[in-house]
């Protein structure tokens, strides 16, 4: 009979209970319990995102409920914290996910001015010498092998917390809430914001097109 195969990976309550004998304050450790949570397993870029919205907030000098924006650099894990800790959605337009491909994320309180300042926070490649199987891992190398190396990677990703991070003091521009009005898309029929129109049709009947309809 086939066994299934254990691959030895930390249960929620095994991660928690690290993180009490670790000394991690109440805060954190309820922002790692929601984001486990959440995320629906303890993802490695999960939890060094949870350390970066952390340590994100401590350089803004904000609490979470503060009107902060964030702008995460990957659809990977990262945006997932934010929106725990932080409650900024992209459904309340408080997180833009853009597909960049790097590990960081910015943080900027909410300005009324044309641009705001805040922080970009990213995992820094050379801080994680310090730290061989984190860096294989995030390489996505050969060399780590997840069926022996996922608790020990977890287990140096708590270690090391803040230790693999840097930042940047970053401004950038910010887009206002603009007046728009609704027409018609003549190929479907259905109603979109006028300034979403790609010339003649919506984006929904052009690039963005993503089905077909069914007999
Ligand atoms: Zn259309």
């Amino acid at each position: 009979m086939m066994g299934m195969q254990t691959i030895p990976e930390y249960s929620s309550a095994e991660l928690l209970e690290k993180m009490d004998s670790m000394g991690f304050s109440k805060e954190l450790r309820e922002s790692f319990r929601k984001c486990i949570d959440f995320h629906t397993y303890p993802a490695p870029g999960m939890l060094i995102g949870v350390f970066m919205v952390d340590y994100a907030l401590s350089l803004i000098g904000k609490k979470p409920d503060d009107k902060i924006f964030v702008t995460s650099e990957t659809p990977k894990c990262l945006p997932d914290p934010p929106q725990v800790i932080m409650h900024a959605t992209t459904g309340n337009h408080r997180l833009r996910v853009l597909p960049i491909g790097k590990f960081a994320i910015t943080l900027t309180p909410f300005s009324a001015k044309d641009a705001a300042e805040g922080v970009r926070i990213y995992v820094d490649r050379k801080k994680l010498e310090k730290y061989p199987i984190i860096a294989a891992w995030y390489d996505n190398t050969p060399s780590f092998k997840p069926a022996t190396m996922k608790k020990q990677l977890v287990d140096d990703i708590l270690t090391a917390g803040r230790a693999i991070l840097s930042y940047e003091r970053v401004k950038m521009n910010v887009t206002h809430k603009k007046k728009w009005t609704s027409v018609t898309c003549p190929s479907c029929g259905e109603q979109v914001p006028e300034n979403m129109m790609e010339g003649t049709h919506c984006a929904g009947c052009g690039s963005l097109a993503y089905y077909e309809r069914m007999e």
